[in-house]
């Protein structure tokens, strides 16, 4: 029996009795990535040489203040840097880059005594919902090797659903935790804008990109969301806000708690099994002591095209420094400047990527960048209003975190229209710079379905009380995909 599949709390207690060692424990991921990653596809690399030093140091370092993540591996989403480990985010053009520093993130998880065993697949440099438009290699939901894990995420949430790390790291510019929790049934935070520090992570789009905590149970996440959290001086937008224990939130008490549900979350457009699944979440809340109202945001039809209006423009400029020069892939043979420019951009690049830097630059552009970007700013403007007026009455917005299941590979990739607007459940979210978690809460057809909370700024504590207490009422989280040994 594997130990992947146990909580940390589960492991802490083996690893503090002596149970397991630390070494152990790091040799028993690599054994079920060994056994599973020929069939999922999660990790574009792994770090076992490193891993198993670092385990060896820490099974001889000291048992006083060993932290609640002590000896416990990680996987590490590629777009996060990584010291010595290449980075590519999943693109050609950084295929062979490697980080000269850790991004502080990656510090944190080093300094409360984790073990990172790799780095997990994506869609290129974050953007997509599928993880197809990786540039190396497509993951497969653990629950359906046919269907797609979600993305951009989807290494992240697929390590964790199969049981190859307990705790992973991805990042969410426009849903990207939620919706491959979601759609591989494990748990995912986006935390607060500012809540964590983007040093070193790549970006996409940096007023909305957040790294979050991808876990199977709550209290894993709630740990590891305290782990990664905090001010850094290297990233002037990370906030000064105290942080505070997560996992104290976890009290099972609900009561009295006001649930709003948005009417737009459970409209036109959502799959049936998933809005069933949804009314049954809040009948669960609703036994636990909530009261549940239903409310309007008005400004939420246009949160896909307002989020890939900035996050495009955004992009198109973060991107500008992939050239050939200062970054990542140059074009062999070009013969000028213009030619390193172009070729290396041209090559470098995938499809979607090379789409998005085009219509970032088309919006930003000095003829149509009022009716474009400035007129998406004053939207969003409405938007993250909408979610505060709701704040007023209630304590966290529920809804579904995504409007269907996985979708089969290769089936809804071809509507890149769909999958935009797909979005809808999860870019708002962003675009106001609030929290929002995706935790189980049912499945259709063998396929797991996530229940979205949102809260108000800062205030995740809140929406892991939640969270935790439905976890606690309902048994999704215990469920875990019947993946065959082996690799074909
Ligand atoms: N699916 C969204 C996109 O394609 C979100 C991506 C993300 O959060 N990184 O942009």
């Amino acid at each position: 029996m594997t130990l992947m599949k146990k909580t940390a709390a589960e492991l802490q207690a083996l690893l503090h009795n002596g149970e397991v060692s630390v070494k152990e424990v790091t040799e028993d991921s690599f054994k079920q990535i060994a056994a599973l990653d020929g069939q999922v596809k999660a990790f574009l690399a792994l770090t076992e040489e490193e891993a198993l030093a670092k385990a060896a140091a820490l099974d001889n370092s000291p048992k006083e203040g060993r932290g609640p993540l002590f000896g416990l591996p990680i996987g590490i989403k590629d777009n996060i840097v990584t010291k010595g480990t290449a980075t590519t985010c999943a693109s050609k053009m950084l295929e062979n880059f490697v980080p000269v520093y850790d991004a502080t993130v990656v510090e944190k998880v080093n300094e409360a005594g984790m073990v990172s065993v790799g780095k997990l697949n994506m869609d290129e440099f974050a953007m997509g919902s599928t993880t197809e438009r990786s540039a190396f290699q497509t993951t497969h939901n653990p629950w359906n090797l046919d269907c797609v894990p979600g993305g951009s995420s989807g290494g992240s949430a697929a390590a964790v659903a199969a049981g190859e790390v307990p705790f992973s790291l991805g990042t969410d510019t426009g849903g990207s935790v939620r919706q491959p929790a979601a759609f591989c049934g494990v748990v995912g935070m986006k935390p607060t804008y500012g809540r964590v520090s983007r040093n070193g992570l790549v970006a996409f789009a940096s007023s909305l990109d957040q790294i979050g905590p991808i876990t199977r149970t709550v209290e894993d996440n709630a740990l590891l969301l305290n782990a990664i959290s905090g001010v850094d001086h290297r990233d002037s937008s990370s906030s000064q806000q105290q942080v505070p224990d997560f996992k104290a939130a976890l009290t099972g008490d609900i009561k009295g708690l006001r649930v709003a549900v948005p009417k737009e979350y459970l409209g036109e457009g959502i799959a049936e099994d998933v809005k069933d699944k949804v009314r049954a979440s809040l009948k669960v809340l609703e036994s636990l002591g909530a009261t549940i109202g239903e409310v309007t945001l008005p400004h939420s039809k246009y949160a896909s095209p307002t989020y890939y209006a900035i996050a495009t423009a955004e992009a198109s400029s973060n991107l500008a420094r992939f050239d050939g020069i200062r970054y990542g892939y140059r074009a062999e043979g070009a013969k000028n400047l213009d030619e390193i420019y172009l070729r290396s951009r041209a090559e470098g690049f995938g499809t979607e990527v090379k789409k998005r830097i085009l219509y970032g630059t088309y919006a930003l552009s000095a003829d149509h960048h009022e009716d474009l970007y400035v007129k998406a700013m004053k939207v969003r403007t409405l938007i993250s209003q909408d979610f505060a007026s709701v704040f007023e009455n209630y304590d966290v917005i529920v809804g579904p975190t995504s409007a269907t299941t996985a979708y089969e590979i290769g089936g809804a990739v071809k509507d890149q229209l769909t999958l935009y607007a797909n979005d809808i459940l999860t870019v708002s979210v962003n675009l106001a710079g609030i929290p929002a978690i995706s935790i189980p809460c049912g499945f259709s057809d063998g396929l797991p379905i996530g229940l979205q909370i949102i809260g108000k700024h800062f205030d995740e504590e809140t929406l892991y009380r939640v969270a935790h207490a439905f976890e606690q009422a309902t048994d999704f989280h215990k469920r875990t995909p019947s993946l065959g040994e082996g690799t074909n």
